[in-house]
């Protein structure tokens, strides 16, 4: 069939033509697959070394060709091809072995069949290979029409699809967040029944697989077809447990919030009680930083939808706030107060002002440096140990920590010889013991 108009048009990077035309010459047609050709149908941009390339040709064939090989994923039949610089993935046509578990076929079996490559991948726009040298585009299930329908359509029997690979029903609804589709209805209702093997997915493979879909410009709408299709009480039961009332303002609160991972999970598991945040964010093993920052922002995330915690107003409530969430986060906390008074709605009208006022006085302190962390004060621990006449020990932590306090509430404090003077007067009040 003659190509659609969005890849007869379609430019190819550099690279990527010469390591087709370079397979083609050696006798090994290859083929540009997935992602790629989505997002070239979808006038999508897209990097040189996020084209994937998939090949007749053995590794070690591949290997052969080219100066620069590294055997990324070998034994999956994945080499990546270095050329200028630029990384490009090669895979030899696969068939899967039988999954057993669920989670990673039994075995890899390499042929020369295109079409039994594209069979085995997950989703019809994503089962689409594009051979732009010769102007040939295969789609043997229909994947370009559920690109015009906006739909997400396994590709064959979605129940024994999923049953293979239980990652597929979450990269369903992440694929669904990021380009606002639809899943195809029988999709949708396999998700319920896949959810025992969705369980055995090493929750490192969900993790990056949530990851993205928080992030994605759709992702409320994930959110809730992981609700309607218990892939949140899979992924995430405590917050699937939370009452229907919470979640859905939880799932507001996301909607309202930039596409920032910690920013967008800290506004879907604000929704927890304090004491489950930490469990949760372990239990879902994201990578260190953005759990870390997760569980900064919901810490420190003032407004609680029960209105049990106020906005901080007055310049020493703001400057201890901001302290003890780490003054860098002063950003994205103020993006997420924003969020959730957006999520409130006209009902407490009063909280877009705080939130302004917040972010008034939070310019403020900045622009008056005003101390707000240990190494902000005018004494350091060397300083306290020299003045203390004392050696090293917790009692120097103590000390720093009760003259920021001090500086938290009046910055005028922090100046050497009042520190010194109030360091003194701490010191005799503890009767001097380390
Ligand atoms: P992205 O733009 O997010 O990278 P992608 O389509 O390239 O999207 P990848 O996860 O990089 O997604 O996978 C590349 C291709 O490999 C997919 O398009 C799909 O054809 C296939 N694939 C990936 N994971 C699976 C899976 N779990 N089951 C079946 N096929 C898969
Ligand atoms: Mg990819």
């Amino acid at each position: 069939m003659p190509l659609p108009d969005a890849l007869a048009r379609a430019t190819f990077p550099a690279p990527v033509l010469h390591v087709l035309r370079r397979l083609g010459d050696a006798g090994y047609r290859s083929w540009l697959v997935g992602g790629a050709v989505r997002d070239l149908l979808l006038h999508r941009a897209r990097d040189a070394n996020d084209f994937d390339v998939a090949t007749p040709a053995l590794p070690e064939q591949v290997a052969a060709l080219f100066p620069k090989v590294i055997p990324t994923g070998i034994e999956h039949g994945t080499v990546t091809v270095l050329v200028g610089g630029e990384p490009i993935e090669v895979t030899t046509f696969r068939g899967e072995g039988e999954y057993k578990d669920g989670r990673r076929p039994e075995s890899v079996t390499f042929h020369e069949d295109l079409e039994a490559d594209l069979a085995r991948r997950d989703f019809t726009i994503n089962a689409l290979a594009l051979d732009p040298l010769a102007g040939e585009l295969r789609d043997p299930f229909g994947g370009e029409a559920d690109l015009r329908r906006r739909l997400i359509r396994a590709v064959g029997d979605p129940v024994a699809r999923f049953g293979e690979d239980g990652l597929r029903p979450m990269r369903a609804v992440r694929f669904a967040a990021q380009l606002g589709y639809s899943l195809d209805p029988a999709t949708e209702e396999a998700i319920r029944g896949a959810l025992p093997i969705v369980r055995k997915v090493s929750r490192e493979r969900i993790a990056d697989e949530l990851t993205r879909l928080v992030v994605a410009p759709d992702a409320p709408r994930a959110v809730d077809l992981m609700r309607t299709t218990g892939l949140l009480a899979t992924v995430l039961p405590a917050l699937a447990g939370r009452p229907e009332r919470e979640l859905d303002h939880a799932v507001a609160v996301l909607a309202a919030t930039p596409g920032e991972p910690a920013l967008r999970l800290a506004a879907l598991l604000h929704a927890l009680p304090a004491e489950d945040v930490g469990r949760t964010l372990l239990d879902l093993r994201l990578s260190r930083r953005i759990s870390d920052e997760t569980a900064a922002l919901v810490r420190a995330h003032v407004c609680r939808l029960d209105g049990s915690r106020a906005l901080p107003a007055s310049p020493a409530d703001v400057r201890r706030w901001l302290s003890a969430a780490g003054p860098a986060r002063a950003p994205l906390l103020l993006e997420l107060a924003r969020a959730e008074a957006a999520a409130m709605g006209a009902q407490v009208g009063g909280d877009q002002r705080a939130v302004h006022a917040l972010s008034e006085a939070i310019a403020r302190i900045r622009r008056e440096r005003d101390p707000l962390t240990p190494q902000d004060l005018a004494l350091d621990g060397r300083a306290v140990m020299r003045i203390l006449g004392a050696g090293p020990g917790p009692h120097v932590g103590e000390a720093l920590r009760h003259l920021l306090e001090r500086v938290l509430a009046e910055p005028r404090e922090n100046d050497e010889a009042r520190l010194t003077e109030a360091l003194v007067h701490w010191w005799d009040a503890r009767g001097r013991r380390l």
